[in-house]
């Protein structure tokens, strides 16, 4: 193990904050490590795991189409691509009869980018401060924390941001330029935070009333995380756009920007991507979709998001400001660094990430089982008093 993390360290970009744990091997909502050593894994990848690791439904499908055909890029048409394409149009919220197919979150944004101006024909994007969008230097532009940004200007031109919630800011912004307006439902790695419901409306209102594209990402809420398929729905909203990524290929690279109606001037040519559409991402993606119909995974996701928010909101700990999120998308804010929490969690069995310096978050597995969800919540309301105690 200290010869992996050597190996590791001495050979990789260099570019992560690593944690000292070498992980081998999952199984729904658990991970192990090198040693043996069980966890519960509130990480999922970043969000990705909503079906828990190996779902065997995923596995198998990858199993059975890497034996049939891995790749074929989409100048061919393949069966698992037109099956998974007439899905994902059944999906959306409101009326996507068209996706585009990519191979992460930060490219389901880069075509929203390019499709907005192509479209509308007109140069710039609105987006919101606190905001994720990707690395990517468009999706990058985006992103409104200069944390991320400000090393690597210059960024794209044309590109407005406004304070997330802020209707007036958005009124303001909005002009006979703007090709469009992205926002998260919740922002997520902003610190877990939802979107005032008059927000939302009042952006689709102005972006309807002005020929603006509505662009929402929904990598990291989308396809059940927030106890609906599409966070978005539990806002009655119908974005142009709705990029996806992260838990949509069950662990295999897979995004899409799904297309409405308004978005035109898609010619061939004008976008691409080689992986995109690939037979075995495509398989994969096919199996999540149905395990999440057909086992009410959003309807496990909203159960235990109200368990685990409830009691630890009713356990009243000192060192907790606030506790904010959807369905098993929470952010628990402190009145502290997070970063001693992560380590003492870790210690005592549990995975979770951060979410800014003072947000504590936890994206579990959303097949996550009972007696997890209450290991979960014990161990939370354990460290966070125990750590009260000591500062
Ligand atoms: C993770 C994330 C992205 C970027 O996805 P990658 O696959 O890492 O490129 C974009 N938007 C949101 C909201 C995300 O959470």
């Amino acid at each position: 193990m200290a010869d992996l993390y050597s190996i590791e360290d001495r050979h990789t970009s260099g570019v992560y904050y690593k944690r000292d744990i070498t992980i081998v091997r999952g199984k729904g909502a658990l991970v192990w490590d090198q040693n043996g050593r069980e966890y519960i894994d509130c990480v999922a990848g970043h969000g990705v795991a909503n079906l828990g690791h190996c779902h065997p439904a995923v596995v198998d499908a990858i199993r059975k189409q890497a034996t049939n055909l891995i790749t074929c890029p989409e100048i061919f048409y393949n069966d698992q691509r037109a099956t998974l394409l007439e899905r994902l149009s059944k999906l959306g919220p409101g009326d996507m009869q068209r996706s585009f197919l990519c191979n992460s979150g930060t490219e389901a944004i880069e075509a929203a980018i390019k499709f907005a101006r192509i479209s509308t024909k007109r140069p710039e994007i609105i987006s919101a401060l606190r905001s994720f969008h990707g690395r990517t230097m468009g999706a990058l532009t985006l992103t409104g924390q200069k944390k991320y940004s400000a090393p690597f200007a210059p960024l794209l031109p044309g590109v407005i941001q406004i304070p997330y919630n802020n209707i007036e800011a958005l009124r303001n912004a909005v002009n006979q330029d703007t090709a469009a307006v992205i926002l998260e439902i919740i922002q997520g790695e902003g610190g877990v935070r939802p979107a005032n419901p008059e927000f939302l409306q009042a952006a689709q209102g102005l972006c309807n009333e002005k020929g603006v594209l509505f662009i929402i990402d929904e990598v990291q809420t989308g396809l059940g995380r927030t106890g609906k398929m599409f966070a978005c729905d539990h806002y009655n909203i119908e974005p142009d756009m709705l990029c996806l990524a992260k838990s949509l290929g069950g662990g295999i690279p897979m995004g899409a920007t799904l297309i409405g109606s308004r978005v035109k001037n898609l010619e061939p040519g004008t976008h691409g991507s080689t992986f995109g559409g690939n037979p075995l991402a495509c398989a994969a993606s096919l199996a999540v979709l149905e395990v999440l119909e057909h086992e009410n995974i959003p309807e496990r996701a909203a159960r235990h998001g109200k368990q685990i928010m409830k009691s630890v909101g009713e356990s009243s700990l000192p060192n907790v400001r606030e506790i904010r999120g959807l369905g098993l998308m929470i952010g628990i804010e402190l009145k502290h660094k997070v970063t001693p929490v992560l380590k003492e969690l870790q210690q005592s069995g549990i995975l979770a990430l951060p979410a800014g310096n003072t947000v504590l978050r936890l994206l579990p597995p959303l097949v996550i089982e009972q007696d997890h969800v209450e290991r979960v919540i014990d161990t939370v309301i354990k460290v966070l008093s125990s750590i009260t105690k000591s500062s």
